[in-house]
């Protein structure tokens, strides 16, 4: 590469946001090491330049030339990017990164991305969530029946056909909304950043699986002429970056939501346990129906989903 060059990239993270941001630190951290400073990212946290979930289209219109965030935000824009972020009882982390890699993941998504004009690199995962925190005890699917759950995505879909009232509150709001009784149940993603929150102090018990996150995306998209642009040089090196910072979330996930399990189970006396079978098996069978009503609503939701589909059946029997 000659001549230096910035990228300026929008995220969906609050500064500091424990291992959000941080991905998305490392990302700029590795870009610019790697290139021995050729190509620098100049990060810009939400309301810098965009809100929060502004970003996509921020970049799609090349008012910023990349963006950290995840595609089910953006469902408004296609209901298809919903498959690329999480799907209740879907893949897992490594599952998922492998549908990307060589099962037809990426070039779909590449296709996807042409309709706005955007480049997306897989750039984070939160691996398995938490299935979420509860003010009163689930023993059955009815208990679902009226309450009160904070569930963005697919999973909100899937409990308001069980009944539920499917909340979407920001993340900064969980914890009074839940305290206060205003909501009944939520979930946010894992022991780390659940019990930053204190949401153990405001909900007795703790359940998993999080069946309706099993290995949370995050996706690094730059614009397409901004990406074309780059030499290829650079152009491998924001590729590469992408991977490590993936593989550096999902590391840094597992570690850190380990140690606060223990904190939660030991420290504070959390009840955290097994929705049960049958719960379950009732879930899953909504959230089967809610996936393949999305590749229903045109063409290339419905090609995604029998990629995804068909990819997933056959790792799930290996
Ligand atoms: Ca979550």
């Amino acid at each position: 590469a000659t001549g230096k060059r910035t990228l300026t990239m929008v995220t969906s993270w609050p500064r500091g946001f424990a291992v959000l941001d941080d991905a998305a630190s490392y990302l700029e951290k590795f870009t610019s090491e790697m290139s021995d400073g050729n190509l620098t990212i100049d990060k810009k946290a939400p309301g810098e330049l965009v809100g929060a979930l502004e970003v996509f289209d921020a970049v799609s219109s090349g008012q910023a030339d990349m963006y950290h965030s995840a595609d089910y935000y953006y469902i408004g824009q296609h209901p298809a990017y919903a498959y690329f972020t999480a799907v209740p009882f879907g893949g897992t982390a490594h599952e998922v990164i492998d549908w990307y890699e060589h099962g037809g993941g990426q070039q779909l998504h590449d296709e996807l991305g042409e309709i706005f004009n955007l480049k997306g690199l897989l750039s984070g995962n939160s691996g398995s969530q938490s299935g979420g925190w509860f003010r009163n005890e689930i023993n059955s699917a009815a208990d679902f029946n009226g309450l009160k759950f904070r569930m963005p995505g697919l999973g909100g879909k899937v409990l308001g056909k069980l009944g539920a009232s499917v909340q979407n509150i920001p993340g900064g709001e969980l914890f009074q909304a839940l305290n206060d009784g205003t909501i009944d149940a939520t979930e946010w993603v894992g022991p780390y950043n659940d019990l930053a929150f204190g949401l153990h102090k405001a909900a007795k018990y703790c359940y998993y699986p999080g069946w309706h996150e099993p290995g949370s995306v995050l996706e690094c998209m730059v614009n397409k002429q901004a990406f074309d642009e780059l030499p290829e040089d650079l152009q491998a090196i924001v590729e590469a970056a992408c991977r490590v910072t993936s593989q550096n979330m999902v590391a840094e996930f597992t570690a850190r939501n380990d140690r606060a399990l223990q904190t939660l189970r030991n420290e504070h006396g959390a009840d955290i346990r097994p929705l049960p079978v049958e719960v379950l098996e009732a879930i899953k069978g909504v959230a089967d129906t809610v996936a393949s009503e999305v590749g229903q609503t045109n063409a290339m939701a419905g090609r995604i989903f029998e990629s995804y589909s068909t990819y997933r059946d056959g790792v799930d029997q290996w």
